[in-house]
């Protein structure tokens, strides 16, 4: 199976046509339907490394100030109480608590997954992200997760290279800082040519501006761990940036086939996609 990150950006883009959720589209469409999705989400950044582990997780509107079209929003994949026990074996020694109800599906997860598999019928459990690690131990925790995808599971790391929101620019809707676009090169030239070293990142000059609060950069790591263990770089899918401190950058390893990127300049269409299931629960 591929493994994916994603930059997901705003929560908006769960219900937004723009070129980043189209190329979401069309990248699910071109992969293999997989047999559950691993989720690590930014936005479950807490002390332990956790999964999901009850058969309906709930879907978790995480946030705030957004209309009430997006607390609407269901996403109600079925969990996996079987691929949470595979993901806690395959992690060992490393340890993962099993889940049953403190957590579910958070936005980070289902406002890409919305897109992906916008039916909402691929089992989901979803990853924390321990607080506590150093970002060589997230690197090798996600080289430890490597066989989950030769067991038909779809490996999805969700934040985004570049998250300040504290530098959010209204006037720059579809550009970046100086500083924003230097650090995400360096991650695209690093998971490009050498993803074991993407740790060093947390040392790059900009990754104090890039990355404030970490929660958002650290799922890449997954994604180069994974890559170290395939012994291969990963593929740039998709580029840009939003309100200047936002990168949207995604890559993709063992992609089925051409990347789906259009790299067209601008949001299409700032109207909600109505598509039967995934906007479901209104
Ligand atoms: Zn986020």
């Amino acid at each position: 199976m591929p493994a994916l990150f994603v930059g997901h950006g705003s929560p908006m883009n769960t219900l937004e046509s723009n070129r980043y959720t189209l190329a979401w589209r069309a990248l699910g469409a071109s992969m293999p339907v997989p047999r559950a999705v691993l989720s690590i989400s930014a936005h479950w950044y807490i002390g332990a490394t956790a999964v999901t582990a009850m058969a309906r997780p709930r879907v978790i509107h995480d946030f705030s100030g957004f209309p009430p079209e997006l607390f609407a929003f269901d996403y109600p994949a079925p969990g996996s109480p079987a691929v949470a026990a595979e993901v806690a074996a395959v992690a060992a020694p490393a340890g993962v608590m099993l889940d049953t109800e403190s957590w579910g599906i958070d936005h980070g997860t289902w406002s890409v997954l919305a897109h992906l598999f916008p039916r909402a019928d691929v089992p989901v459990v979803q990853l924390s992200i321990d607080a506590s690690k150093e970002p060589r131990e997230h690197v090798e925790l996600g080289r430890r997760l490597a066989p989950l995808r030769d067991e038909g599971v779809l490996i999805l790391a969700s934040g985004n290279v570049v998250h300040n929101l504290h530098r959010i620019d209204w006037h720059q809707p579809d550009g970046g800082f100086d500083w924003a676009r230097r650090f995400d090169a360096a991650a695209s030239a690093c998971m490009t040519s050498d993803p074991a070293g993407a740790a060093a990142l947390c040392r790059h000059a900009d990754y104090a501006m890039a990355a404030p609060t970490p929660e958002h950069f650290l799922p890449l790591l997954y994604l180069a761990g994974l890559a170290d263990a395939a012994g291969r770089a990963v593929d740039p899918v998709l580029e840009g940036f939003t309100y200047g401190s936002l990168s949207m950058t995604a890559y993709g390893l063992d992609l089925p086939g051409p990347a789906p990127i259009d790299g067209g300049p601008a949001p299409i269409d700032g109207g909600p996609v109505h598509d039967g299931q995934s906007t479901s629960g209104a």
